[in-house]
């Protein structure tokens, strides 16, 4: 079999050692004698992994005290349910950036008010909305901070008068973030530090306990702070895998060192979108994400896109395939994703060029 080079939205290429020690923790975990599936989470051998987890979350991503880290089943989109359901007592307001940022909004409101302060619906989500007004009063200001379907990103860690919550998902461990800044960070993580089946939640503890409804012992954040992630079953596999991806990027220098590998992809590959006659980026420039390039082909040069898919599936290239409610191509350049991968799609892309003129 030839090379493969993914760039998959999601579930993510993940690096080849963590995929390499799950296996064998698969056959022996932890010199047990037993599978990783089928060992007791109540186990010595398991407090290892969490707290290893944890400790590498903290360290990675410089989590001050003030913050815990916990790791919790359901995805992503029950995690907008956990925000509206620990944080909304008046009224929320969310940045509206994509698709992602419109479902956590509608699930806060069916549970209290909560509207879009801002949109970029218009333009079809191709960029980050700025300088509105955020209201002194609001519970709370949420963000999507990539936006892995339409290839847009907030570069930087905003000053907010409100406490911030952000949704990571596609970003997070992918540049340096400033925690102190949030009262919640959250995010699934198969677009960038693991598997399905697992999210993280960094969360400021004292922004807890402020609400007046009941919360179900199970949507409750503090449940989960209190009992360490392990109130009930873990979900063993998908924590383990994290936890190699997590000593991967430890021992690559840490996210300061992959953001630094993270640009130089996302550059490669945008300088040359923006060369090549046949392609065009679809988000606005200063919002392009480091994470997720969207392109489409240029005008005039649209019936050549099924030919592309083709001439790059033949090189190797999986998942470029643009979500559908954007078209065209995305390439989704995650933590795991190679700057020879990069180097590998832009030799496709100028091999095709030079094809067509
Ligand atoms: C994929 C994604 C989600 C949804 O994640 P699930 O774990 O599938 O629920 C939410 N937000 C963002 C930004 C995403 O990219």
């Amino acid at each position: 079999m030839s090379k493969k080079h993914v760039f998959n939205a999601g579930p993510c290429l993940l690096p080849q050692v963590a995929i390499d020690r799950t296996i064998e923790a698969l056959k022996d975990f932890s010199g047990t004698g037993v599978s990783l599936i089928s060992i007791s989470h109540r186990t010595k051998e398991w407090d290892a992994v969490m707290d290893e987890c944890r400790a590498l979350w903290r360290e990675l991503l410089h989590i001050p005290d003030t913050h815990e880290v916990v790791f919790l089943g359901g995805g992503a989109s029950l995690q907008f349910l956990y925000v509206a359901m620990n944080y909304l007592e008046k009224t929320a307001a969310y940045l509206d950036t994509g698709v992602w940022a419109h479902k956590a909004l509608k699930e806060a409101q069916g549970i209290g008010e909560a509207y879009a302060i801002a949109s970029s619906k218009d333009k079809n989500y191709t960029y980050i909305p700025k300088g509105f007004e955020i209201p002194a009063d609001l519970d709370y200001l949420h963000i999507t901070t990539n936006n892995t379907i339409y290839g847009t990103e907030i570069h930087e860690d905003m000053d907010c008068p409100v406490p911030l919550i952000a949704d990571m998902s596609s970003d997070i461990m992918s540049r340096p973030v400033d925690v102190s800044k949030y009262d919640l960070i959250y995010g699934g993580a198969q677009k960038n530090v693991g598997p399905a089946g697992v999210i993280f939640a960094i969360i400021r503890k004292d922004s807890l306990g402020k609400v007046s409804r009941y919360i179900p012992t199970m949507l409750d954040y503090r449940t989960h702070i209190d009992k360490l992630s392990m109130f009930n079953t873990p979900p063993v596999f998908a924590i383990f895998v994290m936890k190699e991806t997590l000593k991967w990027i430890k021992s690559i220098g840490g996210v300061e060192a992959i953001y630094e590998i993270n640009q130089r992809k996302a550059r490669t590959l945008y300088d040359e979108i923006d060369r090549n006659s046949l392609f065009v980026g679809t988000a606005e420039k200063e919002d392009r994400s480091l994470m997720n390039v969207c392109f489409v082909m240029a005008p005039g040069k649209e019936d050549l896109q099924d030919e592309f898919f083709a001439f790059a599936k033949e090189r190797g290239m999986v998942g470029i395939k643009g979500h559908r409610s954007v078209g065209g191509f995305r390439a989704s350049l995650y933590n795991a994703c190679s700057q020879e991968d990069v180097d590998a799609l832009v030799a496709c892309m100028q091999e095709f060029e030079s094809l067509k003129k």
